[in-house]
């Protein structure tokens, strides 16, 4: 299987990070490697020095799919989840600097902790999602999928041009604003709408 991460999409998170608003998705991918599960600790890595939380709704493809048109993409996913886009900023700031793939800064061992799985029918509509992140009790991230700039629907059509989608591939769908560092010893809940999905620790 394989992560397939969004990046700027949502528009106040693409400013506060002085990044201009895309006018296509664009997408980047971590190995299987990067996931955490089950609530287990993240292990701070040794090699950068600024390490952010991006709290993204997750989604898992259920059928292989190429070209998959907009209209069609909703049939391509079942589950959601939420899941955290560990970043190394200093990282991913040399590479955007010095032109060079983001992968140490985003594909990282640990870097893409995921909550367990719902069905999507459990919500009314899938672009009116809010979720959230609470650092050390207090809330750090509020977005809702309808702050989206491309919707999953978009991101699965575009994505699939390029990359054929398989069973149980994952696609992190971007983060809104309000991202952060991260310490050692800090406290991470995320939810979707009122309920905890991720609750865990930065060792
Ligand atoms: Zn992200």
């Amino acid at each position: 299987m394989k992560i397939i991460a969004i990046g700027r999409n949502y528009v106040e998170h693409a400013k506060e990070l002085n990044n201009p608003v895309p006018d296509e998705p664009m997408f980047f991918m971590k190995p299987e490697t990067a996931i955490v599960r089950n609530n287990k600790p993240f292990f701070y890595p040794d090699f950068s020095k600024n390490v952010h939380y991006e709290a993204e709704i997750v989604v898992k493809i259920c059928r292989l799919g190429k070209n998959i048109e907009t209209r069609f993409a909703h049939r391509y996913y079942n589950e959601i989840a939420l899941g955290i886009d560990f970043t190394a900023r200093d990282l991913q700031q040399e590479c955007k600097t010095k032109g060079k793939p983001w992968e140490m800064a985003k594909a990282f061992d640990g870097s893409a902790p995921i909550s367990n799985f719902v069905n999507k029918s459990q919500y009314v509509d899938i672009q009116n999602i809010n979720f959230s992140l609470e650092l050390n009790q207090k809330q750090v991230q509020a977005g809702n999928t309808g702050d989206m700039l491309f919707s999953i629907d978009q991101l699965i059509s575009h994505v699939s041009k390029f990359v054929t989608l398989k069973i149980g591939d994952l696609l992190f769908t971007g983060t809104p604003s309000g991202v952060g560092a991260v310490q050692i010893g800090d406290h991470l809940v995320g939810k979707i709408e009122d309920k905890v999905f991720l609750d865990f620790q930065v060792k």
